[in-house]
C-alpha cells in the first residue's frame, strides 16, 4: 500500500472544509422573516423545549412587530444604503486580522435613515397605536445625531450604565438590519479570524448566545451568534464565551413545566426537548452564556430563543452568575 504524502497546504485546505469556521447570514430579509416566525411559535407555546411564559407575552409580541419591520426594511435596501467598504479596506482588515465591518469604528450615516424607517413603520396604523411605544420613539427622534451615535456606541460596547434601556432595543434593531444586510454581502473566505473568540469576526460585536449546529460539516460543533450582524463563528465546546477559560465550566438546565415525560427507555438521544437549552456557567468569571442545541430542536434561533428563555436567566442569576453578554433587545436598568 502506497502511503500518500499530503502537502502542508493540502492539510490546511482539508481542515478548512472539515469545519466551517464562520456562517454568514444568507440574506437579512430571510433571516428576520425566519426569526419572526420562530418568535410566533415561541409566543404560541409551540416550541417544546421552551415553556411559554405568559408574563413575557406582551413584550415578545412587540419585539415580533419590530422583527417583522426589520424584514420589510431589509427587503428594500439598496447597495447604496449598505455603503460597503471598498476592496482596499477589506484587504487591509484581512491583513491585520481586524473585523471587516467593525461596527464601533466606522458607521455610515445610512444606518440612521434605516432607524427612521423602522420608527415610521412602528408608528403607522398597521402596527397599531401604543401610547408607551410612541413615547419611546418620540424620545429617540428627539436625540441629536451626536447623542444617537453615542447611544449606538454604548449599545455596541454593552455599557449598561450608559444605555437607555427603553430606547436601546429600537436603536439596536436598526443597527442589526444594517449590519446583517452588510454581513450577507461579504465573501466568507475573506473574513479573518480574530485573536479573541469572544467577539464577532465580522463586526466586532458581542455574541448573544451559542448554538450547537447539526448538518453537514458543522455537525456537533458549537457556534457563537453575533447579536448585531447575526453571523455565527466557531468556538470549541466547554469554553467560556466571556473569558475563554475552560477549567470551571458547568451546565444548568431548565425543565419546562409542561414538557412531556421522558420515555422509559430512550431510543434516540436526539430530539429531547428537555435538553434543548442550557446555561454554560463559568466559575472563573462568574458569567454564563446560553447554549441552544439544534440536535434537540432543528428550528433553533438563538436570538429570539434567548429572549423567550428568561426563566433560565432568573434561575442562573439566583446561583450567583451574571450574563456574559446582553441581548440587545433586553436591557435592565441599573435599579432593577
Ligand atoms: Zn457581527
Ligand atoms: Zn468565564
Amino acid at each position: 500500500m502506497v502511503q500518500r504524502i499530503i502537502e502542508r497546504g493540502e492539510i490546511e485546505s482539508l481542515d478548512h472544509t472539515a469545519l466551517p469556521r464562520l456562517h454568514l447570514p444568507e440574506s437579512a430579509q430571510s433571516l428576520f422573516t425566519t426569526r419572526a416566525a420562530r418568535l410566533r411559535d415561541l409566543i404560541d407555546g409551540k416550541v417544546e423545549g421552551v415553556a411559554s411564559n405568559g408574563a413575557l407575552a406582551g413584550y415578545l409580541d412587540l419585539m415580533r412587530e419590530v422583527i417583522l419591520a426589520q424584514a420589510e426594511i431589509a427587503k428594500s435596501l439598496t447597495d447604496e444604503d449598505l455603503a460597503m467598504p471598498d476592496q482596499k479596506s477589506l484587504d487591509l482588515a484581512l491583513d491585520h486580522m481586524m473585523p471587516p465591518l467593525a461596527a464601533q469604528l466606522e458607521r455610515p450615516a445610512s444606518w440612521r435613515t434605516i432607524l427612521n424607517q423602522l420608527m415610521d413603520k412602528l408608528s403607522d396604523e398597521q402596527h397599531g397605536v401604543r401610547p408607551e411605544l410612541q413615547a419611546v420613539l418620540e424620545s429617540i427622534r428627539a436625540l441629536s445625531e451626536d447623542d444617537l451615535e453615542d447611544q449606538a456606541n454604548m449599545i455596541l460596547a454593552q455599557r449598561h450604565e450608559e444605555v437607555n434601556p427603553a430606547q436601546a432595543p429600537f436603536i439596536a434593531a436598526a443597527l442589526q438590519i444594517f449590519w446583517t444586510a452588510r454581513a450577507a454581502k461579504l465573501n466568507q473566505q475573506k473574513v479573518p479570524m480574530l485573536e479573541t473568540f469572544t467577539l464577532c469576526p465580522v463586526c466586532g460585536s458581542h455574541p448573544v448566545a451559542s448554538l450547537i449546529r447539526i448538518g453537514g460539516q458543522s455537525q456537533g460543533y458549537r457556534y457563537l451568534t453575533c447579536g448585531m450582524c447575526s453571523s455565527q463563528w466557531h468556538m470549541v465546546r466547554v469554553k467560556c464565551a466571556s473569558c475563554e477559560q475552560n477549567g470551571k465550566i458547568s451546565y444548568q438546565g431548565l425543565d419546562p413545566i409542561d414538557a412531556p415525560a421522558p420515555p422509559p427507555t430512550p431510543v434516540n438521544k436526539a430530539n429531547d426537548p428537555r435538553k434543548y437549552v442550557r446555561a454554560e456557567t463559568c466559575g472563573d468569571c462568574q458569567c454564563y452564556t446560553k447554549i441552544f442545541n439544534q440536535e434537540h430542536d432543528y428550528n433553533a434561533e438563538p436570538f429570539v430563543d434567548d429572549l423567550a428563555t428568561l426563566t433560565l436567566d432568573v434561575l442562573v442569576s439566583e446561583l450567583g452568575f451574571h450574563r456574559g453578554n446582553v441581548n440587545p433587545f433586553l436591557w435592565f436598568g441599573e435599579t432593577e
